[in-house]
């Protein structure tokens, strides 16, 4: 109540009395009429001095001389807080009235900024943490394991109950708890795979850094509940997810963080980011978005299962274990995922986490001090991006030279298209990306008519491909294809070789504009010496 709060902020209640009703109130509770409650608030600009003038004016003192306990404050804000309803506005002006009418004009004053939400003594969480240390902790230094635990609890509340109860043998050995948001480890950052590898004494796990939204998923057997972030429950935006975790997580009772990714429906492959913070703040065509823009969770840690905290256990250990909860079933992976003790690796994999659609990696420390350390940024972490975001400045035109199955809506057609852009000297194919995006349900019927003619049982003998398509076909269609920026590949062919040893190029986030260039042959497409050429000016502008 110090802080002005009821509950921790990650239950989202509210005390939420309007001001209007705070007049109503404070005249009912004083017997002024209510203009002139609002006319001094007008005047002062503080419903809470209004109050205090008030009853003092009145000569209230104290009700039947019985004094007001915090308790009682508590359990009638608690009420108010949780009445919802047709008759809720009444009966919250009624409580607040009650307590008014109780309470000494200099105590009217904090009921009331606080009923408003106005009662500022700016006393931060750890303010608190720091005032429990000494007030009834072993003093200053007993700071950290507070600390700890309302890392591991988002809740000030529990831990002074835990530590006035239990003292700091209790805080001590303080655990997590399904349904209480843990604070989530951060990551410091590095742009030197050596000088990354340094820190990690020489060798770390390497993961791909999703770019999606992190989700602390809490998994019960009542229920699954979904913390983002910043602690906030984000349950009601995510049904897929809950569900996937609900059938897919072979666990009773765990707590698990990931990263949720938009991919396409029909293909699976990794989504901009963007795709999904459409769905932030829809309530009515939720529906809808959980089936145009699927999610796909990509897990990365256990903080606790089954009864047993694992928030202190290493790093790979949490991992194995985790492992065995997720069989990489559809929608529901581990985070990929290598050892490394080079730089040269950390170099291929970020390549690879690239052309996969993310933004770089992850490499976390494996070492006897990787814990999870709630709350903390620290370099056990370490991410490793590129700092560089740009636009594709043209439009390519590529050839088709092979074709995936769709899934879901676009099952029984094609889902996604394997494209190459020209090389002029050897006269061959070579793919730059798989495209599944930016196709209309017009446009696959089209897709699939216009490719029957080209279809073969084989990868046409001029095409340079490491992928393996469903279909193949003699390159002859030729479509207009945008994209977010031209990436090395560890997959793709176009340029292979030619701007870094063993390393292709490749769009990334291709997506076909709608434009069928039936006016070009194939070898009037774009040409790898393009691709390389748009490679180069990318990496100059980005200086
Ligand atoms: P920060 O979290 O460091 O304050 P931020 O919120 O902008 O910064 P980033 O700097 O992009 O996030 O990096 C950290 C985030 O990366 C994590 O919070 C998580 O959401 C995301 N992430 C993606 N993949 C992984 C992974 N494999 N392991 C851990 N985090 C991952």
């Amino acid at each position: 109540m110090t802080q002005g709060r009821l509950y921790p902020n990650y239950l989202g209640i509210e005390l939420g009395i309007a001001e209007k009703l705070a007049i109503k109130a404070i005249a009912a509770a004083t017997g002024e009429v209510e203009d002139r409650v609002s006319a001094a608030y007008r005047k002062t600009g503080d419903l809470g001095t209004v109050a205090e003038d008030l009853l003092r004016g009145k000569g209230q003192l104290r009700f039947g001389g019985e004094r007001l306990t915090v308790d009682e404050v508590y359990a009638t804000f608690d009420k108010i807080a949780r009445s919802r309803g047709p008759g809720s506005t009444e009966s919250k002006i009624k409580l607040l009235t009650e307590l008014l009418a109780k309470s000494t004009p200099a105590e009217s004053k904090f009921i009331i900024r606080m009923a408003v939400g106005k009662l500022r003594l700016g006393v931060a969480d750890m303010t608190i943490l720091d005032a429990l240390a000494v007030a009834h902790g072993d003093g200053k230094d007993s700071r950290t394991l507070l600390e700890r635990a309302y890392n591991l609890s988002s809740d000030l509340g529990v831990v002074a109950t835990t530590l006035l109860t239990g003292g700091m043998n209790a805080i001590e050995s303080f655990k997590v708890t399904v349904g209480k948001p843990i604070r989530p480890m951060l990551a410091e950052r590095l742009s030197d795979p050596r000088e990354i590898l340094d820190k990690m004494n020489g060798t770390a796990a390497a993961e791909y850094k999703y770019d999606g939204l992190r989700v602390q998923a809490h998994v019960s057997q009542e229920e699954v509940t979904l913390f983002s972030r910043r602690m906030e429950n984000i349950t009601d935006q995510f049904p897929d997810v809950q569900k996937l975790l609900k059938e897919k997580l072979a666990a009773k009772e765990a707590i698990v963080e990931g990263e949720a990714v938009p991919v396409d429906s029909t293909t699976g492959d990794i989504q901009p980011f963007q795709a999904i913070s459409q769905r932030r703040g829809r309530k009515y065509d939720l529906e809808r978005m959980v089936e145009v823009i699927p999610i796909a969770l990509f897990l990365f840690d256990l903080l606790y299962l089954n009864g047993r905290d694992y928030t202190q256990d290493q790093f790979l250990e949490r991992r194995n274990t985790l492992g065995e909860l997720v069989e990489g079933r559809e929608r529901l992976n581990l985070s990929s995922q290598i050892i490394v003790n080079e730089a040269g690796q950390l170099d291929k994999f970020m390549e690879q986490a690239i052309a996969d659609g993310c933004e770089g990696l992850m490499i976390k420390s494996i070492g006897p001090d990787s814990a999870y350390n709630a709350g903390a940024r620290g370099w056990n972490w370490i991410k490793y991006k590129r700092d560089y975001k740009s636009e594709m400045q043209d439009t390519v035109d590529l050839v088709v030279v092979g074709a995936f199955s769709g899934r879901g809506r676009r099952g029984g057609t094609y889902g996604a298209v394997l494209l190459a852009a020209y090389d002029q000297k050897d006269d061959v194919f070579r793919t730059v990306c798989k495209c599944g995006s930016g196709f209309k349900d017009e446009d696959l019927s089209k897709l699939a008519s216009l490719l029957k003619k080209y279809l073969i049982p084989h990868r046409h003998a001029r095409v340079d491909s490491k992928v393996e398509a469903d279909a193949w076909f003699t390159p002859e269609l030729v479509l207009e294809v945008t994209g977010a920026e031209i990436t090395l590949s560890p997959v793709h062919t176009c340029g292979i070789g030619i701007v870094r040893p063993g390393s292709g190029l490749a769009i990334r986030f291709p997506r076909f504009t709608g434009r069928w260039r039936d006016d070009k042959s194939p070898e009037e497409a774009t040409t790898q010496t393009e691709v390389i050429e748009m490679y180069q000016t990318q990496l100059k502008k980005l200086g």
